[in-house]
């Protein structure tokens, strides 16, 4: 397979392990959430392997941005655009990251509170 053989979301990318995918593109696949935390909770990634926000390049900018109309498009057609919706990137230990390729959640379909925890 392409991608990294011991990441979880690359073997999803590369369909080595199965995901109920809502859309995909050159750049980014999104798939629903395996324990969600919210009534919609989709999660965004780019194809290729970044472990983090902290670990992205200049040359990352197109698709950061593919990442970002990939979930407006989710956003859209899961039916959320208009009441509202929240997109997360956990970085790190504090933010509780547990898998380490970038990923955004998009969360929606209740109320979200804020601040968030
Ligand atoms: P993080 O805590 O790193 O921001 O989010 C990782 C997310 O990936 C969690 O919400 C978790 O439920 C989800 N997740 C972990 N493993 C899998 C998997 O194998 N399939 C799917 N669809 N989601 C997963
Ligand atoms: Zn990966």
């Amino acid at each position: 397979m392409t991608g990294r053989s011991d990441c979880i979301f690359c073997r999803i990318a590369a369909g080595a392990i199965p995901a109920t995918i809502v859309r995909e593109d050159e750049h980014t696949i999104a798939f629903r959430d395996l324990d969600p935390k919210a009534p919609l909770h989709v999660l965004v990634i780019p194809r290729d392997h970044i472990a983090s926000i902290n670990d992205i390049v200049d040359d990352d900018g197109p698709v950061m941005g593919a990442l970002l109309l990939a979930a407006r498009d989710v956003a859209r057609s899961e039916g959320v655009a208009e009441g509202g919706y929240r997109l997360v990137v956990n970085t790190g230990a504090a933010a509780h990251q547990t898998v380490p390729h970038v990923h955004l959640h998009v969360l929606g379909g209740r109320d979200m509170s804020w601040p968030p925890g």
